[in-house]
């Protein structure tokens, strides 16, 4: 026992929480620094590449690879070297002590260093009918719920690179696809962009906001409120998607970590995976305003699992 009343045998060198890339790239150098982490990777494994069909940008996969491939790669990676997996969601911390305690619902853990790499969670609209067909006719996963449209009408709200990913994939299935964007153009990639704008199946629909979805039993439309000539009306349609980005899964901290105006964790300083209290660190999406790419996720999961290398090197 410590001076704490810890036993010894029960406090982890590492707990790494997330299950994305970030999290399984720690999970791979604290692996092979040795020290046997515990890795919370969530009831629902493998972060929001899961959910994405094929990703070209990713070095080293000259022709692509799908989502779920490159991340059960990861996994596989990870658990070589000996990295312990359990399918819990975080439900609380205790950041404070030497000792770090994190929470699930069907245990607690103890380590000396914790890496907080939870991500992010979609974006919601907040109107009238989304939460009541959240899950039967709203959806935030396109590639997960696309084929339940086959022949009909969809909406997608967003124009970032997932609106266009998403877009071009529902267009595999349904009769039509409506893009609605509340600007009158798009912050996606141009190559992305291009290549909805060049699908037949797709219609924009420019200065654009939706304030309800409409139907009794299922959807059967929405209501679009045009920003530009300040009418409303209504759009027939089956299946309404989200893409309008995401939000940090942050509310476990209970505000023991700073965080910005945005839900973001603040690092020590900008690039660090540092933070103000020590042994913590964080990487991936609960922290980045800006990149939020599969690689640059990755590459913050490898320099939090060498900081808290270094950090127990210091301490030990
Ligand atoms: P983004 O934050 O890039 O885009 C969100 C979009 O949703 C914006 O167009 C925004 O509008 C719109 N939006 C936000 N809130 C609302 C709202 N309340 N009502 C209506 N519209 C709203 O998120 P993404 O998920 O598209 O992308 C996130 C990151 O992931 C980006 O860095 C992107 O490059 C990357 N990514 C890369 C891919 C790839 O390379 N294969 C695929 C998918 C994502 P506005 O423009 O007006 O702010």
């Amino acid at each position: 026992m410590d001076k704490n009343n810890n036993n010894k045998q029960d406090i982890q060198d590492i707990i790494i929480a997330g299950s994305g890339p970030a999290g399984l790239t720690a999970a791979i150098y604290a692996a092979r620094g040795n020290l046997k982490p515990i890795l919370l990777a969530g009831e629902i494994w493998g972060g929001q590449l899961m959910n994405t069909t094929e990703v070209e940008n990713f070095p080293g996969f000259p022709e692509g690879i799908m989502g779920p491939d490159l991340m059960q790669n990861m996994i596989d990676q990870a658990k070589r070297f000996g990295t312990e997996f359990k399918y819990e969601n975080v439900t609380e911390v205790d950041l404070k002590g030497e000792i770090k305690v994190i929470k699930t619902a069907k245990a607690e853990y103890k380590a000396k260093t914790v890496i907080l790499a939870t991500g992010s969670e979609p974006r919601r609209l907040k109107i009238p009918g989304e939460d009541k067909f959240y899950g039967r006719g709203v959806s935030t996963c396109a590639t997960c719920d696309g084929a339940f449209y086959r022949e009909k009408l969809v909406a997608i709200v967003g124009g970032g690179d997932s609106a266009m990913e998403e877009a071009t994939f529902l267009s595999r299935f349904a009769k039509k696809v409506y893009l609605i964007h509340r600007k009158n153009e798009f912050r996606a990639s141009k190559i992305m962009a291009d290549r909805v704008l060049a699908n037949d199946k797709i219609e924009v629909i420019w200065n654009t906001e939706v304030k309800e979805v409409l139907g009794e039993e299922t959807v059967k439309g929405i209501k679009i409120y045009n920003n530009k000539d300040d009418s409303e009306s209504e759009l027939e349609i089956n299946g309404f998607f989200l893409a309008i980005g995401h939000i940090p899964v942050t509310g476990y901290l209970n505000k023991q970590l700073p965080l910005n105006d945005e839900g973001y964790v603040q690092p020590l300083s900008f690039g660090t995976p540092k933070t103000n209290i020590d042994g913590v660190f964080v990487a991936g999406e609960i922290q980045d305003v800006t990149y939020k790419q599969a690689i640059t996720t990755a590459g913050d999961g490898c320099k939090a699992a060498i900081e808290a290398i270094r950090f127990l090197d210091e301490i030990e």
